[in-house]
């Protein structure tokens, strides 16, 4: 048995954002986005995933209460 066929690869997923890789041996996700890599304990993938989620819901959040604001704005010159 050969390292390299030891730390086999497995291509979990990829889009044009980046791509995510599983090492068995070392049971380590590697999260590849353009120039940078970074590793998880395969473990944290869940709780990883669950973060970026968030992050998209509350961006989601903030920018349609930006957009409201921004129309309660309009609103109020509007009186005028
Ligand atoms: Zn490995």
């Amino acid at each position: 048995m050969n390292a390299k066929n030891t730390h086999k690869r497995i291509l979990l997923s990829k889009n044009q954002s980046g791509q995510l890789e599983y090492c068995e041996a070392c049971d380590v996700v590697e999260i590849e986005i353009g120039p940078v890599s970074v590793r998880l304990h395969a473990q944290d993938l869940q709780l990883f995933s669950v973060l970026i989620q968030e992050a998209e819901m509350h961006l989601g959040y903030y920018k349609s209460e930006k957009s409201q604001a921004e129309i309660n704005v309009l609103k109020m010159e509007g009186i005028h």
